[in-house]
C-alpha cells in the first residue's frame, strides 16, 4: 500500500509523487496550449491493493462524501469530506497494476475534471458531462457518432443475434457496453486520449495506445486517429469554453 499522494491538478500532469511511475512529465508539444484544471482543485492519489474485484477497472474516482460502499469509505481515510480522490490499484510494492497506467490515470483524471467542472457550475448532475448544454456533453454527443462506438453497437447486435449465449452473458455484455457509451465513461476516454496526443510521439503512450486500440471489440475504448479527430475537436473546444485552455 502506498502512502497518498495529494496533487495539484491546477498545474496539470506535473504529479510529483506519482511522476516516478507515470510519466507525467514528459515534455508537451510546445505549439500546444497549456491546460490545467480549475484553479486550486485537489485531488488524492490513494494506492490500494485488490481493488479490481469489486470495480471493473484498475483505478476509480471517490467522490467523497457521496460514495456509495462501506468499503469506500473506509479507502478514502484522511481526504477531507467534499474532496475527490483517486484509487489506483497497486501490488505489494506500491506499483500500479494496471498494463496501461497512463491512460488508467489519464481517464480518471477525466472524471475528476467532469466531476470537479460539475461543481464549479454548480450542475444538478454531478458529472459536467451528463448535463445537456454543457460542452462536455457535446464531447459524448460527437463520441457516439465516431466509428468506434458505431461499430462496438453493431457488433454488439450481431453478437447477441447469432452466439448462444446465457441470459447473464448477454446482461452482462449489454451491461458494459452501455456503461462504456455513458457521458461520463466516454468523456474520460476522450479526455485522455486527447491528453495522450499533447504528448506526441512519447513511446510510453504510443504503446499504451497501441495496445488499447487493439483489444477485442468488447473492451476496445480509444479511437483510431482519423476517428477521433471530431471528438478531440469536441475535447479541446470544452476545454476552451470553460476557460481552462491557455
Ligand atoms: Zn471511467
Amino acid at each position: 500500500m502506498t502512502s497518498p499522494a495529494t496533487v495539484d491538478l491546477s498545474s496539470m500532469l506535473r504529479a510529483r509523487d506519482l511522476s516516478r511511475q507515470i510519466p507525467f512529465s514528459g515534455a508537451v508539444d510546445s505549439s500546444k496550449r497549456v491546460h490545467r484544471f480549475p484553479a486550486g482543485m485537489m485531488l488524492t492519489a490513494l494506492g490500494r491493493q485488490n481493488i479490481s474485484a469489486t470495480t471493473l477497472s484498475y483505478g476509480r474516482l471517490l467522490r467523497a462524501p457521496e460514495v456509495a460502499e462501506e468499503r469506500e469509505r473506509l479507502d478514502l481515510g484522511s481526504v477531507p469530506l467534499g474532496e475527490p480522490a483517486l484509487l489506483l490499484e497497486c501490488n505489494q510494492l506500491g506499483k500500479i497494476v494496471s498494463p496501461y497506467p497512463y491512460f488508467t490515470v489519464l481517464h480518471e483524471f477525466g472524471h475528476a475534471l467532469d466531476h470537479a467542472v460539475a461543481l464549479q457550475r454548480n450542475l444538478s448532475e454531478p458529472f459536467a458531462s451528463r448535463v445537456y448544454g454543457e460542452p462536455f456533453h457535446a464531447v459524448w454527443i460527437a463520441a457516439l457518432e465516431s466509428n468506434l462506438v458505431l461499430l462496438r453497437a453493431r457488433e454488439m447486435d450481431v453478437s447477441m443475434k447469432r452466439l448462444k449465449r446465457s441470459q447473464s452473458d448477454r446482461e452482462k455484455l449489454e451491461r458494459d457496453v452501455k456503461q462504456d457509451h455513458s457521458q461520463q465513461e466516454m468523456f474520460a476516454c476522450a479526455y485522455a486520449q486527447y491528453i495522450s496526443t499533447r504528448r506526441h510521439g512519447h513511446p510510453a503512450i504510443v504503446t499504451e495506445l497501441s495496445g488499447l486500440r487493439a483489444k477485442d471489440w468488447k473492451n476496445r475504448r480509444y479511437w483510431e486517429d482519423r476517428d477521433f479527430k471530431p471528438v478531440a475537436a469536441a475535447v479541446e473546444l470544452a476545454l476552451e469554453t470553460y476557460g481552462l485552455l491557455r
